[in-house]
């Protein structure tokens, strides 16, 4: 307690939750850094792969790899059905409804671009309103910001409390007969709020706008049931999901995905073509022209079976737990401002240390062979909003262990005695 650091094991483990067991499955995890066990405290910004993951890909290239749909061979059947399953994992794990409203994209960035430039574009007019929150990551602003100058859209933001938590009544106060959209994220990159989603979504839909939730830092992190929480579209990211990079998964209304436009054109996504007329394929494939990321997507299906296998709100309330007890032994240490301190956060701790740059926490932690992400998150915004340009943001996982925790508290402590 207090100052009197001392490095422990509490029993934080959940029923056989067990996040050293968790860890043997990730091989990067074995590696050294400055003649140091790894310690991942980036996953925020992106997540490891366990061997389940990158061995499922290297099968695809060694037994499978074919072109998908439109061909008559047997490597193509293989191909085509392996990246339907992991379309339909997908669907499982968000609950959607049905296959037709998982679309595959390169990540929760074109997720939202798609959103923006297919509904977007096509559905908006000038004295429109879109309203996001002061939380969102640039992936969530900048598409909104640029439709909003080349439409004459009024682009509003939901303002959040000191401990960085949306404050629902000034939301209720910006809805109106001209809102069309409400975007915001489930959970903060920057600061780690957990959003009263369904509330928001809720008060949207009262308002007869539609929504768009940013999944991509909450899918790992809890469960994530479009049919309970109801947004129009959610997007994630499969890379801070265990998967891939370049692959990640945007759900829509299957009704109204198959009423919007193409977002980029070409193969796959038409059902017919001629010099005179197009016609496009319902969802998902109207939105998949040319060749996709079939590996990537197979790969994201395999993180998906893992992730499932452990149990989402076994790994949720592993890492609350984590969180707590890493958040507590921060808060004492003198010269530590935790940055962001809602009640409902998940898997962030950003925070700024007294006496030092965060370039230097940042460095001192790579010396103990910690990985944390320095600078402003791609999210300034908020971090402006809570005073500072930039922070120190450790971000925790299901693999890390509160012996992982330990040591990044005993670095700081001893920066910290250098300077007091
Ligand atoms: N939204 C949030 C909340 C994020 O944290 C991120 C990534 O950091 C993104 C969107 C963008 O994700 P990606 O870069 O994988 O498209």
């Amino acid at each position: 307690a207090g100052n009197s650091f001392e490095p422990t094991e509490i029993n934080i483990l959940t029923g056989h939750f067990d996040a050293h067991l968790i860890k043997k499955d990730f091989p990067i995890l074995n590696e050294t850094v400055n003649g140091k066990p790894l310690i991942w405290f980036d996953n925020a910004a992106t997540t490891q792969k366990p061997k389940s993951v990158i061995e499922r890909i290297a099968y695809f290239y060694e037994h499978e790899n074919s072109n998908i749909h439109s061909a008559a061979h047997e490597l193509a059947a293989r191909a085509s059905d392996a990246y339907e399953a992991a379309r339909d994992k997908v669907k499982v794990f968000l609950n959607a409804n049905s296959v037709n409203e998982i679309v595959f994209v390169r990540g929760a960035t074109e997720g939202i671009n798609l959103v923006a430039q297919s509904w977007g574009e096509h559905n908006l007019v000038a004295g429109d309103e879109i309203i996001v929150s002061n939380l969102e990551h640039h992936a969530n602003i900048v598409p909104w910001k640029r439709l909003a100058d080349k439409k004459g859209i009024k682009l509003r933001v939901i303002p959040v409390d000191d401990d960085g938590q949306i404050l629902l009544d000034e939301y209720a106060k910006l809805l109106n007969s001209k809102t069309r959209l409400i975007a915001f994220t489930q959970v903060s990159n920057a600061l780690g709020t957990v959003t009263p989603a369904k509330k928001i979504v809720e008060m949207a839909h009262a308002a007869g706008a539609k929504v768009l939730i940013d999944g991509a830092q909450s899918v790992s992190h809890m469960k994530v049931d479009v049919q309970d929480l109801n947004p129009d579209w959610l997007v994630f990211s499969g890379h801070k999901l265990f998967g891939p990079t370049g692959i990640g998964a945007l759900y829509g209304k299957e009704e109204l995905l198959n009423e919007m436009q193409p977002y980029q054109s070409g193969g796959n996504m038409i059902q017919d073509v001629t010099f005179e007329e197009i016609k496009y394929h319902k969802a998902p494939n109207r939105f998949e022209a040319g060749t996709g990321n079939i590996a990537d997507a197979i790969g994201l299906g395999a993180a998906i079976d893992y992730v499932t296998k452990i149990g989402i709100d076994a790994i949720g309330q592993y890492e609350h737990q984590l969180l707590d007890y890493a958040t507590k032994l921060l808060k004492e240490i003198p010269g530590v401002r935790l940055i962001g301190t809602a009640a409902h956060k998940a898997s962030v701790l950003s925070f700024n240390l007294q006496g030092y740059t965060n370039d230097q926490v940042g460095q001192a932690l790579n010396r103990e062979g910690i990985a944390v992400r320095t600078g402003h998150h791609c999210a300034q915004p908020i971090l402006r909003r809570m005073g500072v340009e930039t922070t120190v943001r450790p971000s925790l996982a299901f693999y890390n262990t509160t012996q992982d925790v330990d040591v990044f508290i005993k670095t700081i402590r001893e920066l910290k005695k250098v300077r007091f």
